[in-house]
């Protein structure tokens, strides 16, 4: 049974969109592994919606519906990661086309993106894009097709103004991509900004359980050439999700703004404690008023500022690694937006793009706030 159009987005993620069972009646919808699907004896498809499963699956379109419905937009694209939904829209330009990508954002696309547009000849420009300024000149220099950022960045947490990246990228013709993965589609929705398409790793937060990899792409404009382009070299290229996924994932969902409320919270709790300690030099966080990107993460995010915290300790790379050594409660992992806190050195998995060496990156779960707070507590000595 469809949902009502006017629904909280709590409301559709707890139902998972309105999926269920038709079958069966069952009130979460089955996972159907069938890889191909019956024809008649007059040779039609017994359901016109299923061929193969390369080009789409029951539980692929309920998940693509509800993502599209909580970023208001018109039409998303899940993908068997997040770089393969990145890569997809990298691919999906002409050659010779032209791109200005946020400088000092999640270190896997910066890398894909140098490498890809070397290959293929494109021309690429990294710029601090949480400068309006910056991203401006660089826009009116480059003269892009592309503008790709990240907001709030990995692990620097800069936010980027959307509708102002929006109205630069525009004035130029170029398209705007978000890559709003710290925000899932709970605290930020890019395209009512003015972006043209939204990526997301679900590995992360849409997930939440660090157990499915996962990738979207959602657009406002399924009809725009770009998009088409997209989906055909999906559906042609066989970069698609798999059913048992799409079910996890469809199943995180459910908890999806609960989970983000949370984090947002205890992020917050624990970000204002570490700011007031003197054992800590310096904490990015976007809900703290002292954060450089402060104003615009208040005009652009609703219901909190995300999980995803870095904090610089005082002292050497080793009082850094001591701290992360020291912790009992939060993991020792890279990734983010899972129900468990997870903590990293960034120095150390990327040592060669400018992050301090005694910068901890805390991904921030569920847990009750006291245990987190006496983890880093009796952590930080
Ligand atoms: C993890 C991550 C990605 C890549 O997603 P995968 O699912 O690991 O491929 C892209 N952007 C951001 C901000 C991420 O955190």
């Amino acid at each position: 049974m469809p949902l009502p159009d006017d629904l909280d987005p709590a409301t559709l993620a707890a139902h998972g969109g309105g999926a269920t069972d038709t079958a069966s009646a069952g009130i979460v919808p089955p996972i159907q592994p069938a890889t191909t699907f019956l024809r008649d004896p007059k040779y039609d498809l017994v359901n016109p919606a299923n061929i193969y499963s390369r080009d789409d699956s029951e539980a692929l379109r309920a998940v693509e519906t509800l993502l599209a419905r909580l970023e208001r937009g018109a039409a998303a694209l899940a993908f068997p990661s997040g770089m393969a939904a990145t890569a997809a829209v990298f691919r999906s330009l002409p050659n010779g086309a032209r791109i200005v990508l946020q400088s000092g954002i999640y270190y896997g696309t910066s890398k894909f993106a140098r490498e890809f547009c070397a290959r293929r000849g494109l021309a690429l420009l990294e710029v601090d894009a949480s400068d309006p300024q910056a991203l401006q000149a660089a826009c009116a220099a480059h003269d892009p097709d592309l503008v790709f950022v990240e907001t709030p960045s990995n692990p620097w947490l800069k936010t980027v103004d959307i509708r102002r990246a929006a109205e630069t990228a525009h004035g130029v013709g170029a398209r705007l991509v978000v890559d709003s993965t710290a925000c899932t589609p709970v605290l930020t929705q890019p395209l009512s900004l003015g972006a043209d398409i939204v990526m997301h790793s679900a590995t992360k937060g849409i997930n939440g359980h660090s157990d499915v990899l996962a990738g979207a792409l959602v657009t406002r404009d399924p009809d725009h050439a770009q998009w088409q382009t997209i989906a055909t070299d999906r559906h042609d290229a066989g970069a698609i999700l798999g059913p048992f996924e799409a079910w996890l994932l469809l199943r995180g969902m459910r908890t999806l703004p609960l989970r983000m409320e949370r984090m947002s919270a205890t992020a917050l709790e624990l970000a204002q404690r570490l700011a007031t300690d003197t054992r800590v030099a310096e904490v990015f966080y976007p809900g703290l008023p002292s954060h450089r990107g402060h104003d615009v993460a208040v005009a652009q995010m609703r219901g909190g500022f995300g999980g995803l915290l870095s904090f610089l300790v005082r002292g050497t790379r080793q009082d850094a690694l001591d701290v992360i050594g020291r912790l009992q409660l939060i993991q020792r992992a890279t990734s983010l937006g899972g129900v468990e806190s997870l903590v990293e050195h960034r120095q150390s998995i990327e040592p060669d793009s400018g992050i301090p060496e005694t910068l901890v990156r805390l991904s921030v779960g569920i847990e009750a706030p006291e245990d987190l707070w006496r983890d880093l507590d009796q952590a930080l000595g």
